[in-house]
Formats: C-alpha cells, sequence, structure tokens
C-alpha cells in the first residue's frame, strides 16, 4: 500500500513506499498525518511542480460497491499505487426511510377518519436521485475530493456504461457480426446482458454463467448478427444445441413469440445507461480534472486480456484504455460507509412503539461512536490491547468492535482516540491471488 505524503503546508506529493515513510518517520523528518489510509506530513519540504508527476484515478462504480484504483501512467504502462473499494449503504438508507414512511403514515391515520387523497401535486426538482442512490454519488465524490488531497491526482477514469451503443452502432442492423474474444465480442455480450436482462432467455435462470446461443444455429444458415443472438444458460445450450428454436420451444408458444419479438427490437440506448452513472459523469467533469470514459465491455476485455481476476478494485483498474498494467497484486482498504448516527433519537420494536431513547448528544467523555480508539486494559477478564471502532454509552462503559469481534464493557479511561469517527469503517483485506483466482472462476462468465 503507498503511503501518501504531504508537504510542510498540506500539499500533495508524490505517494511513497511503506518502508521509506518509515524511514522519513524514524529520522523525524515526517509527522503521521493521518492513519487510516496512511498519509505523513514532511515538515522540512514545500512542494515544487517538479515533485510531482500527474496520476489518475480510476472508478468502477456499482451499485454496492465502487472499485478505485489509484495509478501512474509510466510509457505505456499503468503502474498501481492504491486500491480501495467502497461499500455504499444504500441499502440501510432504503430500508430506514421506508421504516420511516411506515411509521408516519400509521400516526397519521390514527386518528383520521376521512382525508380527501391527494393526486399529483408533487414534483421532485430535475437531477433528482432517490436518496440511496444520491448517497452512492456523494460518497463517491467525496472519496475523489479526499484522495485528491493526498495524492497529485491530474486525471480521472470511470466506467460510464456496461456496452458501447456509439461502438455498436445500431447493431441490429448494421450487420457487424460477433467474434468471440474481440473487444467487439466483449461489447456484444454486455450488450446482450442489457438486452436480455442477465437471464436465460429460454428458462429464465440468473446467476447462473450465461452463453452466447445463436437463435437460428449456425448450422441452419443462422448469421452471428446481433438479431440472431441471445443469451442461455449451460444446459439450456445444450439441450437446444442445433435444432430450430420454433422445435425447442414448442410446447412454449407464448415463450417463443416473446423471444422472436424481443431478438428483432434494439435495445434503447437510454436503457443501457444508468441515472446514478450519468449524475456520476457530470458530478466528475465538474471537478476540472481530464476525464476519460470506458464501458464495462472494455474493462472486461482488458482484464482477461491482461490475466488480471475480478474484483471491484482490479476492474477499476481495467477501466478504460490500458495496455499493461504493473503492480495490480496489491491489499485493497475497503471503506465501508457507515453514517455519522441517526437522527432519530427513539428507538422502536418491530411494531413501532418505543423501545428505548438515544441520548440527545453523540459525545460521552470525549469520544464519539464511530472513534477509532486503541484500549489498553490493565487488569481482569478483558487485559490487554484492544483496537477498534467505538460504540459508546452515557455511562463511559464501552463497546469496542475489532476485527476478532465486539468486546464489550470498557471503561473509557483505558481508551485514546486514535482517528475521530469520518462516517466510514476500514478493514485492510490481505492479498489473497489463490482466493482471486477461485473468485474468478465461480463467477465465471459474468
Ligand atoms: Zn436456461
Amino acid at each position: 500500500m503507498a503511503v501518501y505524503v504531504l508537504d510542510k503546508q498540506g500539499r500533495a506529493l508524490m505517494p511513497c513506499s511503506e518502508k521509506r515513510a518509515r524511514l522519513l518517520l524514524a529520522r523525524g523528518r515526517a509527522r503521521v498525518h493521518r492513519l487510516t489510509p496512511f498519509v505523513i506530513r514532511l515538515v522540512d519540504r514545500l512542494r515544487i511542480d517538479s515533485d510531482v508527476q500527474p496520476l489518475t484515478l480510476k472508478l468502477d462504480p456499482g451499485s454496492r460497491f465502487t472499485g478505485m484504483a489509484l495509478v501512474r501512467q509510466q510509457a505505456q504502462r499503468l503502474s498501481v499505487l492504491s486500491l480501495f473499494e467502497l461499500l455504499h449503504r444504500g441499502a440501510a438508507i432504503s430500508k430506514a426511510l421506508g421504516q420511516r414512511a411506515g411509521f408516519r403514515r400509521r400516526r397519521r391515520s390514527a386518528n383520521l377518519r376521512h382525508r380527501a387523497p391527494r393526486f399529483d401535486n408533487r414534483t421532485k426538482p430535475s437531477g433528482w436521485l432517490p436518496p440511496s442512490l444520491r448517497h452512492r454519488l456523494d460518497t463517491t465524490l467525496g472519496w475523489v475530493t479526499r484522495l485528491r488531497r493526498w495524492a497529485p491526482i491530474t486525471d480521472l477514469a470511470v466506467e460510464r456504461v456496461k456496452s458501447d451503443m456509439q461502438v455498436m452502432q445500431n447493431p441490429e442492423i448494421s450487420g457487424v457480426e460477433y467474434q468471440q474474444g474481440e473487444l467487439f465480442g466483449y461489447e456484444v455480450r454486455e450488450y446482450l446482458l442489457e438486452k436480455w436482462g442477465r437471464c436465460c432467455a429460454y428458462c429464465g435462470a440468473e446467476n447462473t454463467p450465461l452463453e452466447i446461443e445463436h437463435i437460428i444455429a449456425r448450422g441452419n444458415g443462422g448469421s452471428n448478427r446481433v438479431s440472431n443472438l441471445t443469451l442461455a444458460c449451460r444446459s439450456c445450450n445444450q439441450r437446444k444445441g442445433s435444432q430450430p428454436v420454433e422445435w425447442f420451444l414448442k410446447n412454449k408458444l407464448q415463450l417463443l413469440a416473446r423471444i422472436k419479438a424481443r431478438a428483432k427490437a434494439p435495445l434503447r440506448d437510454a436503457a443501457a445507461v444508468n441515472a446514478t452513472r450519468n449524475a456520476l459523469l457530470g458530478a466528475l467533469l465538474h471537478t476540472g480534472l481530464a476525464l476519460a470514459t470506458g464501458t464495462g465491455a472494455q474493462t472486461k476485455y482488458n482484464r482477461r486480456r491482461l490475466g488480471i481476476p475480478k474484483a471491484h478494485t482490479l476492474d477499476a483498474v481495467c477501466v478504460g484504455d490500458v495496455q499493461a498494467v504493473k503492480g495490480w497484486q496489491r491489499p485493497t482498504l475497503t471503506i465501508k460507509a457507515t453514517g455519522r448516527g441517526d437522527y432519530q433519537r427513539t428507538r422502536l420494536t418491530a411494531s413501532g412503539f418505543p423501545r428505548g431513547y438515544l441520548t440527545r448528544q453523540k459525545q460521552h467523555f470525549g469520544f464519539q461512536t464511530g472513534d477509532q480508539v486503541l484500549a489498553n486494559v490493565p487488569a481482569g477478564k478483558k487485559a490487554g490491547m484492544h483496537r477498534g471502532r467505538v460504540a459508546v454509552r452515557k455511562t463511559g462503559s464501552f463497546n469496542i468492535q475489532t476485527p476478532d469481534g465486539v468486546i464489550q464493557g470498557i471503561s473509557h479511561r483505558h481508551c485514546r482516540i486514535i482517528q475521530r469517527a469520518d462516517g466510514y469503517a476500514y478493514t485492510q483485506s490481505r492479498f489473497d491471488s489463490a482466493q482471486l483466482e477461485q473468485e474468478a472462476a465461480r463467477t465465471g462468465a459474468h
């Protein structure tokens, strides 16, 4: 993991190795500026422009995870400096809002006999995104801003769509044919995944490796054109073999009609570009950095070609135009969005009745839930050093979430803050190539 370095006025210098950071700290030339991600500040240097080379931050936005990779472009080769995966909490936000709406509805209707229904009297401002998606956008942008403070980032690269309609040039009618293993082949695959809803066209199976299927088999004169292609799971593909689709689906006439109609209808451009990704792109343009975009198909093509296993962070490395990659075998820092606590002060039972109350103030004895602390317990059953995320109580008896589990009832007197809560929890994962290979094999065609 690269260590971020600031000059004595807090401006970003080039990241350095862990070893160099240790030496700088040992010689008193640097101070620790922040623990995770690790940032040091030189006490005796001011930045001059020749000190820094351009760095690129690459992003692969996803619904649960956003992969981020900080890379340096050296000649034709990318050199990976750090890998991050940002774990979003969209599901938690959506659940909390759904619950709030439910409780409100009950409270409002409890003593109400009749109220005329409202209709069509609410509008959303243009560019509005649901809170769970807005959160994805905000946290991603937040991390771009943060990383820019710590490293001299000049370029951004982001995966914009799954498959590129411009490259496809209206694939259904232009007559360009699918070839396996080429970039265009990957574009076609991603296009078909979007078009056929990521499931087997014949049996509807999801989350299984899908194969490209010729509706009219090649042997019977079927073409490689996109309008003759669909996706099928392995067993459907084999059972169908080269028999005509009318025979294969002779007992499922409705399905047959649906498949035939769908095969002819081209996918609308808008359907493939999702709103959050578009909003993210717009916001990234506002950063003023040079912005390159790629497609999901291109990412996958690069990853397969370079023999890089599947991971959110490594997908980010492969975004856009990539020739060669050096040093991708790095541990990942997982950044989990935890939020900064609840606005709601009442804890409720499943039925919505109050069960207990949170305190008005968030801080107790100088600590706040979410702070990273180091507890040195001198004696007793919990004697020893514990490091982790603290959950505070008014009594001063805290819980500490360590990598090995929760340790309950640690007095605030034994705790020392090592990093203030910032709405995220951090886990450094060890790099395990065997596990990644397995993962790559399991997710197979996806
Ligand atoms: Zn199937």
